[in-house]
């Protein structure tokens, strides 16, 4: 793979392939920076900041990188939607912390144009929650959506399942603990004062992916996405 600072792609585009003049690339949407690169292989090209591809030390920084919108920090720690096509965005872990689009959108462009017109597409913050909310609105109508709570059923079968096998349980005082056959392996340290923080640590230096449940007092049960969403609970 060739990294090609965009100015001489540009010249390069404008001069050698019949004069039409290529998009110009917009600046970085998380930077603000011009330091935009394409990068091409046979088929594929990807257009992407030279000053953002960086990995963090924490998911906490990566989210951080990821979230600052032509230069300014946010305020938000839940990553932003992709500024780019206002997907939700993930973060993942690999050999650094990264923040990306869920959907991949830079990554479908087959031609040089392809890829600077994908990332010269900008959405809100605001019109990505509004989209975001009618396609949830537009599940739930349908009733189907792997977003949805889990069905009662659905739930006591898996909880059925782990609590005679394998789980993370978290307590209402938010500690965390390994548990396997009715006992408590280990303890799951929280990172930076944050339960769901620890857990993921914890998952991705075991390279295993319980499923959590937080129990309280009472015996609840609910069951816990990996950032501590509420995915569906049992009394
Ligand atoms: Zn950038
Ligand atoms: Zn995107």
């Amino acid at each position: 793979m060739k990294l090609t600072r965009a100015a001489n792609w540009f010249a390069r585009a404008a001069g050698q392939e019949g004069g039409t003049p290529a998009q110009t690339p917009l600046p970085c949407p998380h930077c603000g920076g011009s330091n935009v690169v394409v990068e091409c292989v046979p088929g594929l090209c990807l257009t992407q900041c030279g000053d953002c591809l960086v990995s963090a030390r924490t998911e906490e920084e990566a989210v951080a990188l990821w979230n600052r919108r032509d230069g300014r920090p946010s305020v938000s720690r839940d990553p932003l939607p992709c500024p780019h096509c206002g997907a939700e965005a993930e973060t993942q872990h690999a050999g650094g912390w990264w923040a990306n689009c869920s959907e991949g959108c830079l990554e479908k462009g087959k031609t040089e144009a392809e890829a600077a017109s994908l990332w010269n597409r900008r959405i809100t913050v605001a019109a990505a929650a509004q989209n975001r909310d009618d396609s949830r609105n537009l599940a739930e109508k349908r009733g189907a959506s792997g977003k949805a709570k889990l069905g009662a059923d659905k739930l006591l079968a898996m909880w059925n399942e782990d609590k005679d096998g394998e789980y993370i349980m978290v307590n209402d005082d938010g500690s965390a603990h390994y548990v396997a056959h009715d006992t408590v392996m280990e303890d799951i340290p929280k990172m930076n004062g944050e339960t769901f923080v620890g857990i993921r640590e914890w998952m991705n230096k075991n390279s295993f992916w319980p499923n959590i449940w937080s129990v309280n007092d009472h015996g609840n049960v609910t069951l816990r996405g990996h950032k501590g969403q509420d995915l569906g609970g049992l009394v």
